[in-house]
């Protein structure tokens, strides 16, 4: 198992996929390969950016609340026409 072997199972277990080698071997090596164990943070900060874009949707709630209370004041506004005299 060397360097390279570890780095693409901790791609694999970051992405939800099976690493294909045993965790605790993996955590083992990364806990005394200074340079797996860099690598790992820049690939989890990476991960995490990625998951956050993925999950940025435009905020619509103003237009949505808008229109429904246009919505709301036209059936209002037509509700009570055949009342007025
Ligand atoms: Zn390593």
């Amino acid at each position: 198992m060397n360097c390279d072997d570890v780095r693409v199972a901790l791609s694999a277990r970051l992405d939800g996929e099976d690493p294909r080698l045993p965790s605790a071997a993996l955590d083992a090596h990364t806990d005394s390969c200074p340079g797996c164990r860099s690598w790992l943070a820049r690939a989890e900060r990476v991960t995490r950016l990625t998951r956050l874009r993925a999950v940025d949707v435009p905020d619509l709630t103003a237009p949505v609340l808008a229109a429904a209370s246009r919505a709301v004041s036209r059936s209002a506004a037509t509700a009570l026409a055949p009342g007025r005299g």
